[in-house]
């Protein structure tokens, strides 16, 4: 299924491949240090700059699992169907403040503390409400159960989050529930972006002459800001070196990144490349991959500062996929993330997947699943980098290593879902 030609082969000489560009993007960043305690809810997808223990044991007391009664089940025989007193209830938020006796309970609710002289709760549903008292099934329950006990989520002084998380739903509630109203994270990372070439048009103008809407831009706003980015647009610019030049160093002056699409190939109005190696150091710039090969790396330098910046191809899904599978990664490292590979699984492929040997691919696919509800993959068809609307159809993106001939329906191959991506 592979296709080796000589021309192929010296198309992807200059090439690095996806793990050295890895490598080289990782050495290559620096967190941003610069810190801030904004109030809790304004945490969301940001990244945490310190540390956080918890000062509390949550739960704080014992409490109840169920709605029930609370007895002690020490001195109990629970085989005999043990009838006790009703001495009192325990809500949640209104404890039972009053002593148990051994043959005696308190009827209480989910939450509630758990009176001193219990250590049992049996639900309500498991015990008989009698003239003379309520009797435990047989059996129902054994000493222990159904109690939440202090401490078992969190300890005090126990770590509750470590540095570099990026806080999510469930960060956010539990550092509510220990009772902290707000957090210290890093600022938001500055990534300046911007798009160019000659055919590119904005909203309201005509496309009839062959150009074509600069959607470019708006992907990658959408990508950063899902990302918890700061994004600057620089907006769309025209395929000419010398406002290249300028808006490149602005970019590199008023952001920590810099995000280009377009003008990385070899065509005559490709001026990307030359305007980068003109301001600064050019770490690579093209991977053996596709969609994406021209994709560069490397470091600007103003006479203030230095920012690395990532130009990545025009078409649109090279864009969306040099992102993903590099940007993505070094964004969030910039961002003092802890690092956070996107999740990825092995499925069987239904359709057969050509591809070359030498370069990484990464097609679009759908993951399903069929009669037996077994997850699989398909392609969405057409592989071409300028079909954006087949990344709107897919969920997933397929990965074929460089070293693999391509995949034949019924093999396993692996799939990163986009859930979960930006
Ligand atoms: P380039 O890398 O500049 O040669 O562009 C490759 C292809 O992507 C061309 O067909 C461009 O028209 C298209 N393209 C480049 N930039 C954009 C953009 N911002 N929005 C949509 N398409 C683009
Ligand atoms: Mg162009």
């Amino acid at each position: 299924m592979s296709v080796n030609s000589p021309l192929h082969a010296s198309r992807y000489a200059e090439s690095v491949s996806v793990e050295t560009a890895r490598e080289i993007i990782a050495h290559a960043i620096a967190p941003v240090l610069e810190t801030e305690k904004p109030v809790l809810r304004r945490t969301l997808q940001r990244v945490l700059a310190e540390d956080i223990f918890s000062p509390l044991d949550i739960p704080a007391r014992n409490n109840s699992a169920m709605d029930g009664y609370a007895f002690s089940a020490e001195r109990l025989d629970m085989h005999a169907s043990p009838i006790l007193k009703m001495v009192g209830s325990s809500h949640a938020g209104r404890a039972y403040t009053g002593r148990v006796a051994s043959n005696e309970c308190v009827k209480i609710m989910t939450g509630a503390v758990i009176p001193d002289d219990c250590d049992t709760v049996v639900p309500l549903e498991d015990a008989l409400v009698l003239e003379t008292g309520i009797q435990i099934s047989p059996n129902a329950v054994q000493k222990g159960d159904n109690i939440r006990l202090r401490g078992e989520s969190i300890e005090a002084g126990a770590l509750a989050l470590p540095q570099g998380t990026v806080i999510r739903p469930a960060h956010i509630g539990l550092l509510a529930s220990i009772g902290l109203s707000e957090a210290l994270v890093y600022r938001r990372l500055r990534v300046a972006f911007f798009s160019t070439g000659d055919e590119l048009r904005l909203f309201g103008e005509k496309i009839d002459d062959g150009g074509v809407y600069d959607s470019n831009r708006h992907t990658v706003y959408a990508l950063l800001s899902r990302l918890g980015c700061d994004p600057v647009d620089m907006g769309t610019i025209r395929d000419d070196p010398r406002i290249l030049e300028a808006t490149c160093l602005k970019a590199a002056q008023v952001a920590d990144v810099v995000i280009t699409t377009g003008g990385v190939s070899v065509g005559a109005a490709d001026y990307t490349k030359q305007v980068l190696e003109k301001l600064g150091e050019m770490a690579f710039w093209r991977i053996a991959m596709r969609p994406g090969h021209p994709t560069a790396f490397g470091t600007l330098f103003t006479t203030k500062k230095s920012t690395c910046f990532f130009a990545l191809p025009g078409n649109p899904v090279s864009v969306m996929v040099s992102f993903y599978f590099f940007v993505r990664d070094a964004l969030l490292r910039m961002m003092g993330a802890l690092p956070s590979p996107p999740v990825s699984m092995r499925v069987r492929t239904v359709s057969a997947l050509p591809k070359r040997q030498g370069r990484t691919e990464y097609q679009r696919g759908i993951l399903f699943q069929d009669e037996t509800g077994t997850w699989c993959v398909k392609t969405t068809g057409g592989q071409g980098s300028g079909i954006l609307s087949s990344m709107t159809r897919a969920n997933c993106v397929i990965i074929l290593p460089a070293d693999s001939g391509g995949a034949h329906a019924g093999d396993t191959v692996e799939i990163v879902p986009f859930e979960g991506l930006v």
